[in-house]
C-alpha cells in the first residue's frame, strides 16, 4: 500500500465550507482539445474531481478550445473517454469555452466603453519590443489613447472580418510599467480566420487564454479554479478581469506543481511529435505517457489514481520517479490478477516415463490469496518450457534446469533432465526428462529441489504473440538533449520486442482485450485492447514483476 502525501488544497476547500464562505463547491477540469491526456493531466483530473467528490461538490469538465488551428474533435473525444475510464463523472454535459465567445465578446465591449481597453495596430513584432522586459518598463502603444468610439468601432470592423490575421488586436489598458509582464496591456482578443470545431464559421476574432479563464470559470459558478505554478504570476490578471467585469462571481485561483515524471514526457506537442514522426504506433502506443497509452499497456485506473494519491499536491518542483508509478501498477495488479503461465521461448519436453496418451488434469488457483477459483492444467507426456530455463554450463547459483538436474514445474511434478537433443548448429531442440510420479503436491523423498519453473502442455496450449515493451526514453530527463539534439534522440531502440510463437496456457485461450494476467516468472501482462482475440491472443507487458532498472 502506498500512502498518501498531503494535498495543500484540502484544508483550504474544508476551511471555504466551514466559514460558509461556499455552500459547496465546484471545480473544473480544463484541458485543450489539441491532444491525448498525459500523466501529468491525470494529477489534475484526480485533483479536481477527486476534491469535488470528497466534499460533495461538482467538478466541470470544460474544454479550452480558444485555439481553433490546433483543435479537434478526435481529441474531444479521447479526453472525454479518458476521463471516464480514469473514473469519474463530469457534472451535466462537457462545457466549452466557446460556449461563453458571445459573452466574453459583450464583455470585450464593456471594457472599451469603460476606457478600459483599445484596438492596437501594433504587429507582433512590435508589440514584442513595446513590452520591455522583466528588467525594463514597457511602453505604452501608439494606439493606446483612441477614443472609446473609434476602438468600438475598430472592434466591429475585426469581428466584421475586415482586417487581415495578427493585423490588430485588442488590448486591455492596464499598465506596461508593471513589473508583472502578464499585466503589460495583454491582449484580449486577436484576429484569426480559422474555422472552429463548435462554432464554425461565426468568429474571426479568438479571445485570448488570459480573457477566457477566469471569465468561463465565473460563467460556471466555479469556487476553486486549480491549476499548475506557471499561471501564478496570471494571477492579478485573472482578478483584474473579475474585477473590472460585471461578473456573477469571483472565483478564486490556486497553483499547485505539475507532474514532472523522469523518463517520461508530459508534453503534448512532443507526444504529438512522436506520433505524427512515426516514432510510436499511435497515441495509444503502449509505451506513450497518455492515459490511452497506460491503459493499452494494461494499467489500470486505480493505480493512476493510487500514483496520484502517493504523490500528493504541493507547491514544491521536483522530480517523481516513475518506480513509484510501476510500483502503484505492481501493486494492484499482484491484488487483483489472476495467475496464467505463457512460455515466450518455447522448449519441448518429453517426459519419457510419462505413460503415452495419459491426461491428467491438474488444479491450479487463479491467485495466491485472493479466492479467484481454480484452472485446470492437462499434464501428459509433451509441454514445454522456457528455452532459457535450461542451461547445459550453468552459471553459479543456477537453480533451474541442467543436464542430469532436477527442478519443478510449477503445480505439478518433479522432472529430471536426462538428455538433450540438438539440432547440427548444436542448438538444443528438445529434452528428454522423466518425472518423479511421488512428487505431485508433495517433496520428494530424501533430497531437496529448489528451482520451480513454469511450463504448458503441448497439448491443450495455444500460441500467442507477446509484446515486450520498456520505457521508451532511455534518459531520466528525456527533455533535455545533447548540444544540437533532441528529446527524439533519447529514444530507447529497444523498448519494444515482439515475440511470436510464445505459448500460453489453455486457460488463456478465452481472455478477453484488456484482461490482465500475472504470467508466473515474466510479468503482468494484459490482451491488447485492439488486436487480441479470443484464440488468438496478443499480450503487451505491463511492468516487470521487479523493478529491473538501476540495479
Ligand atoms: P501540455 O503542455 O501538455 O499541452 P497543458 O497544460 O497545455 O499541457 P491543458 O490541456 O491546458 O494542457 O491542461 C489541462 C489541465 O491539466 C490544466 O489545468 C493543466 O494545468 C493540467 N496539467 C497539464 N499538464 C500537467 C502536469 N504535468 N501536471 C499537472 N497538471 C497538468
Ligand atoms: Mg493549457
Ligand atoms: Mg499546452
Amino acid at each position: 500500500e502506498g500512502t498518501a502525501a498531503a494535498n495543500f488544497l484540502r484544508p483550504i476547500v474544508q476551511a471555504d465550507l466551514d466559514s460558509g464562505k461556499h455552500g459547496k463547491i465546484v471545480t473544473r477540469f480544463p484541458p485543450e482539445p489539441n491532444g491525448y491526456l498525459h500523466i501529468g493531466h491525470a494529477k489534475s483530473i484526480c485533483l479536481n474531481f477527486g476534491l469535488a467528490q470528497e466534499f460533495g461538490g461538482e467538478c466541470n469538465l470544460r474544454f479550452d478550445d480558444t485555439n481553433p488551428a490546433k483543435e479537434d474533435q478526435e481529441y474531444i473525444d479521447a479526453i472525454e473517454n479518458d476521463v471516464k475510464w480514469l473514473g469519474f463523472q463530469w457534472a451535466g454535459e462537457p462545457h466549452y469555452a466557446s460556449d461563453y465567445f458571445d459573452q466574453l465578446h459583450d464583455w470585450a465591449v464593456e471594457l472599451i466603453k469603460a476606457g478600459k481597453a483599445f484596438v492596437c495596430d501594433l504587429s507582433p513584432e512590435q508589440a514584442r519590443e513595446y513590452r520591455g522586459s522583466l528588467t525594463e518598463p514597457g511602453k505604452n502603444s501608439p494606439f493606446r489613447d483612441r477614443s472609446v468610439e473609434e476602438n468600438l468601432d475598430l472592434f466591429a470592423r475585426m469581428r466584421a472580418g475586415e482586417f487581415p490575421d495578427g493585423t490588430r488586436s485588442l488590448r486591455a489598458k492596464i499598465d506596461m510599467s508593471s513589473p508583472n509582464m502578464n499585466l503589460r496591456d495583454p491582449i484580449l482578443y486577436r484576429i484569426r480566420h480559422a474555422h472552429h470545431h463548435q462554432t464554425g464559421d461565426k468568429w474571426c476574432i479568438y479571445p485570448s487564454y488570459d480573457f477566457t479563464h477566469g471569465q468561463s470559470d465565473a460563467i460556471e459558478g466555479i469556487t476553486h479554479s486549480i491549476c499548475t505554478l506557471e499561471f501564478e504570476d496570471h494571477r492579478p490578471l485573472y482578478e483584474w478581469f473579475l474585477d473590472n467585469l460585471p461578473v456573477p462571481c469571483k472565483p478564486r485561483q490556486y497553483e499547485f506543481s505539475r507532474l514532472n515524471l523522469n523518463y517520461t514526457i508530459t508534453s503534448k506537442r512532443k507526444l504529438k511529435q512522436l506520433v505524427d514522426e512515426g516514432h510510436v504506433a499511435g497515441w495509444d502506443d503502449p509505451r506513450m505517457s497518455t492515459l490511452s497509452g497506460y491503459r493499452r499497456r494494461g494499467y489500470t485506473p486505480e493505480s493512476i489514481r493510487n500514483f496520484c494519491e502517493m504523490i500528493g499536491v504541493n507547491r514544491a518542483s521536483g522530480v517523481v520517479d516513475i518506480g513509484m508509478l510501476e510500483f502503484a501498477i505492481r501493486d494492484h495488479l499482484d491484488a487483483t490478477a489472476p495467475r496464467a503461465m505463457c512460455v515466450l521461448k518455447p522448449l519441448k519436453v518429453v517426459i519419457t516415463n510419462y505413460p503415452e496418451g495419459k491426461v491428467e488434469q491438474l488444479e491450479l488457483p487463479r491467485h495466491p490469496k485472493q479466492d479467484m477459483g481454480v484452472r485446470m492444467l492437462p499434464f501428459s507426456r509433451e509441454l514445454y518450457i522456457d528455452a532459457g530455463d535450461f542451461e547445459e554450463n550453468p552459471p553459479a547459483g543456477y537453480k533451474r534446469l541442467v543436464p542430469g538436474g532436477e527442478v519443478r514445474l510449477r503445480g505439478s511434478y518433479v522432472i529430471r533432465a536426462d538428455e538433450a537433443i540438438k539440432d547440427e548448429a548444436g542448438n538444443v531442440v528438445e529434452l528428454r526428462c522423466s518425472y518423479d510420479e511421488n512428487t505431485l503436491g508433495k517433496n520428494p523423498e530424501g533430497r531437496k529441489v529448489k528451482g520451480v519453473i513454469h511450463w504448458v502442455p503441448a497439448e491443450g496450449s495455444i500460441e500467442c504473440e507477446v509484446r515486450l515493451y520498456d520505457r521508451l526514453f532511455r534518459s531520466p530527463n528525456p527533455e533535455k538533449a545533447e548540444e544540437g539534439g533532441s528529446f527524439l534522440d533519447n529514444i530507447n531502440p529497444e523498448s519494444l520486442l515482439v515475440l511470436k510463437g510464445c505459448r500460453a496456457e489453455p486457460s488463456l485461450a478465452q481472455a478477453q482485450p484488456e484482461d490482465r494476467f500475472q504470467f508466473e516468472r515474466e510479468g503482468y501482462f494484459c490482451a491488447d485492447l485492439k488486436d487480441s482475440k479470443p484464440g488468438a491472443p496478443v499480450f503487451n507487458r505491463t511492468v516487470t514483476l521487479r523493478d529491473s532498472w538501476g540495479g
